[in-house]
């Protein structure tokens, strides 16, 4: 029953990966040509905030935030826009929802929140403000000036303070992107209901409505810009108190591994604290040596500073002292591969999948073992898995580009490349791309004349 051998699982894969090389389908958005006014003003947000904000790109952190968001839409049916989360580096206590279904969350939030149920309910709350269309209901906004709006509040979220001009008006942009009493109540009721339904523990965001509030108590100067867009009031913590009292409590799974302190560990690195980390988890250990999540720690913050032998120390002590650390394999598998011990980085991202199936990661990571071991046509076929199970990610498609081009298939390389720019917003780069897999396929061919259809799809929206 625990193990499922690999070879058996990929030989599965490989029916599906490459009996059909190319389960072929457009990429999501560009199927329908005519497009919403909110999708646009998600995808024309997305574009500037790439220029402007900073984005966390690891890939853990991505996942984890979208296969949250991903949860909790699974509990509210069919959507009419595609939603995407990233992450902002940038300290301050905020998240944010643009129309059309892009969320942003700061890191800032990420690393104030104890519980994973907590970003969840925070997560919960903005997802609902897109479904509800609040922005738009908010002034009866046209598009047009809610973009402008955006922007404004975009050039302040980039300019963290330095230009005074810029904030005082990103300022002004927030106070008028602030949404009403009843539209925040609405945000919480329905809030709680769909968090709870995707089995997260819908008491988080009470927690979390707690902890700003008493940071509003300590600082009462910098008021964090959450707190401008979605006001925390005594009746606001009152009426989520109610909403909790009508779900049903004990349907909850409840997160016994919870990952969120692992992800705030791999956002600290992302900030270069590699050695605040190692200092603040050797300490740890000190009256604690048997704690399998200090010696973890350690483990990711040797790993991020290349110093491979102290890692594989550490991630093996850990693994010893709780082989449920939360993503101790995944992290073994990577670091294994990387020091070329293969038949060990195999084991690893096999327990990984035993753990979880339809996690994504583990086929990108174990691709990347894959071409390590110049076994291309097995790389593809777990990219091609990675990708069937997130296929708003970007990284599996760019994988699925490069591993096409160093086995010479041209025209699937192009074709992958020109998926991955145009899940990453870069439309005439994919345009150029698919056009190149055409010449490749030829204009006539089935293949060539559907990429055709795509790249049609992506020109007729305009820019
Ligand atoms: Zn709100």
């Amino acid at each position: 029953m625990q193990s499922i051998s690999l070879r058996w699982l990929f030989s599965i894969l490989l029916v599906v990966g490459c009996s059909t090389p190319l389960p072929f389908r457009s990429p999501p958005s560009a199927q329908t040509a005519k497009e919403d006014p909110e999708t646009k003003i998600s995808r024309d947000f997305r574009r500037e905030a790439k220029k402007t904000l900073k984005l966390i790109s690891d890939p853990e952190v991505d996942r984890y935030v979208n296969q949250m968001g991903q949860r909790i839409l699974s509990s509210m049916g069919p959507q009419p826009y595609e939603y995407r989360f990233f992450v902002i580096e940038d300290s301050q206590l905020n998240a944010f929802a643009v129309p059309g279904g892009t969320i942003y969350i700061h890191t800032g939030l990420i690393e104030r929140v104890r519980k994973t149920d907590e970003l969840a309910g925070v997560l919960g709350h903005e997802i609902v403000h897109v479904k509800g269309r609040h922005m738009a209901r908010l002034s009866g906004m046209d598009p047009l000036n809610l973009l402008a709006l955006l922007g404004v509040f975009l050039a302040g979220a980039g300019a963290q303070g330095q230009m005074a001009g810029v904030v005082g008006q990103a300022l002004a942009a927030t106070r008028q992107l602030s949404y009403t009493r009843s539209l925040e109540q609405e945000a919480d009721t329905l809030g709680v209901k769909y968090v709870a339904e995707s089995g997260y523990d819908p008491r988080g965001i009470l927690n979390f409505l707690k902890i700003i509030e008493h940071e509003r108590t300590l600082n009462p100067v910098d008021i964090p810009p959450y707190l401008m867009t979605h006001p925390v009031t005594q009746e606001r913590i009152a009426h989520v108190e109610l909403a909790l009292r009508s779900t049903s409590p004990g349907r909850f799974r409840g997160e016994a591994l919870d990952p969120i302190r692992r992800i705030q560990t791999i956002l600290r690195l992302q900030k270069y604290e590699a050695d605040a980390v190692i200092r603040e988890n050797e300490k740890l250990l000190v009256g604690y040596p048997a704690n399998a999540e200090p010696v973890h720690f350690l483990g990711l913050a040797y790993h991020h500073k290349g110093r491979l032998a102290e890692a594989r120390a550490n991630y093996e002590r850990a693994k010893g002292l709780n082989p449920n650390t939360p993503g101790i394999d995944r992290d073994l598998g990577r670091l294994y591969t990387q020091l070329g011990e293969f038949a060990l980085a195999r084991q690893a991202f096999e327990r990984s999948l035993n753990v979880a199936p339809d996690e994504s990661l583990n086929y990108l990571f174990l691709g990347e073992l894959f071409e390590k071991e110049a076994k291309f046509s097995d790389a593809i076929s777990s990219y091609l898995r990675a990708q069937s199970l997130a296929p708003l990610w970007p990284e599996p498609a760019q994988r699925l580009g490069m591993a096409y081009g160093k086995t010479n298939r041209l025209g699937d390389a192009y074709y992958y490349l020109g998926r991955s720019h145009f899940l990453q917003d870069e439309y005439e780069k994919a345009m150029a791309d698919l056009a190149r897999a055409i010449k490749v396929f030829g204009p006539k061919s089935a293949r060539g004349q559907a990429i055709q259809d795509e790249l049609d799809a992506i020109r007729s929206r305009g820019k």
